[in-house]
């Protein structure tokens, strides 16, 4: 293979020096003819080519194309085969463009945007790091937050269910005589006093529950725990409220419960939570006693299930997404009396105790809760 022209190999001196090392048979008839067929030609003008037999050819693709800089300047060379019918190659078609012009606008405008593009990165890099930076400062200061956070809450637990406790023990035990006989008139003030103040305990405890729950900081201690004490206290309790607030109430408590692993405490604010707005709400849709609950527990499927029924007020539709979600949110039905904070805190408590609690409501005919507690959580 041979290439018929080719930049590189017009010589100048060729044929016209005295110098045999210039010379050139360009003809190939075996004689270096200075004036001659031999006298090199430069690209563009005829040049005198050896008889060729008569062949089907076509361009073959560009099979290679290099940029390079030499003596002569910078060139982009390229080469094409040549080929007969039968896919032979017969003669190779190469081509050398003068590059000059790009390399000078390469090193104008590429290399200026590299070095935009290198500067870029950089800013960007400085960015990432200061982002990353202010952003770890931030963690830290939340990190702090939250710590104060917890010892806030732990004071107010103290400060809070100490004095609490020992105004409910106090009054019982001035309400069972232990520190000498009351008078009836003086009987009923401490009884106040005592609802009052297990009013406030509750209160206490939901706020707490309520604030450890969006700290996802609940802590639940299970023990094991006699589920017919456990309800048969429940049980007192709505016995109570329900009378006093003027409300029907029915119980559907079997006997022979099982022990289960349940943190009593928690597992009482959330359960003492339903039945409480199950009687208010009932009792202020119907104020005069028309009003009826009814809670029932059963055990099914190693499951405690507890339903809270009532004929009150209903959850209205646009608050049927919130009442769980939202801390401090209450329904425009409801009333005065409450905060916002128990269905939140409950929620947080069933589900924290690997149970479930959802409801089925309707606005002015009535509300049931349920919830599912696993017996071997
Ligand atoms: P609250 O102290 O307001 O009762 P909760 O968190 O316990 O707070 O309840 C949130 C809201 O859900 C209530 O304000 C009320 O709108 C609605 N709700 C809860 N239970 C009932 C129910 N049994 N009947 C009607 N509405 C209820």
């Amino acid at each position: 293979m041979e290439f018929v022209a080719d930049a590189e190999s017009i010589n100048p001196y060729a044929n016209t020096d005295n110098d045999p090392s210039n010379d050139v048979d360009a003809n190939k008839d075996g004689k270096v003819e200075p004036d001659g067929a031999d006298q090199l030609q430069w690209p563009g003008q005829e040049y005198p080519t050896p008889p060729a037999e008569a062949f089907d050819a076509y361009k073959g693709p560009l099979t290679n194309h290099d940029l390079y800089s030499d003596a002569y300047g910078s060139v982009l060379t390229g080469y094409a085969p040549i080929k007969d019918a039968s896919g032979q190659t017969v003669a190779v078609l190469g081509t050398d463009i003068k590059a000059d012009d790009f390399f000078t606008v390469t090193r104008e405008t590429l290399y200026p945007f590299l070095l935009f593009i290198n500067f870029l990165v950089l800013t960007i890099v400085i960015l990432a790091i200061a982002i990353i930076k202010i952003w770890n400062k931030r963690v830290d200061v939340l990190a702090e937050l939250d710590t104060q956070k917890d010892d806030i809450l732990n004071m107010v637990t103290h400060e809070f269910r100490t004095p609490v406790t020992r105004i409910n023990s106090y009054a019982e035990l001035l309400l069972d005589g232990t520190m000498g006989q009351l008078t009836p008139e003086q009987k009923e003030s401490i009884s106040t006093i005592l609802d009052a103040s297990h009013i406030m305990g509750d209160e206490t405890e939901m706020i707490l529950a309520a604030a450890k729950i969006k700290l996802g900081k609940l802590p639940l201690h299970p023990q094991p725990l006699d589920l017919n004490a456990f309800f048969a206290e429940i049980a007192r309790s709505a016995e109570q409220q329900a009378k006093e607030q003027n409300v029907g109430i029915a119980l559907s408590i079997p006997a022979n419960l099982p022990t289960a692993p349940f943190d009593m405490q928690y597992m009482r604010l959330a359960l003492n939570n339903l039945i409480s707005n199950a009687i208010k709400y009932t009792s202020l849709r119907f104020p005069k006693g028309e009003g009826k609950v009814e809670f029932s527990v059963e055990i099914k499927d190693k499951a405690l299930i507890f339903k809270a029924k009532d004929n009150g007020v209903g959850i209205p539709e646009d608050a049927k997404g919130k009442i769980f979600k939202e801390q401090m949110y209450r329904a425009k039905n409801s009333g005065t009396k409450g905060n916002g904070l128990g269905l939140y805190a409950t929620m947080g408590i069933i589900k924290a105790a690997g149970g479930d609690i959802w409801y089925e409501s309707k606005e002015n005919e009535g509300t049931t809760f349920f919830v599912k507690l696993p017996l071997n959580a």
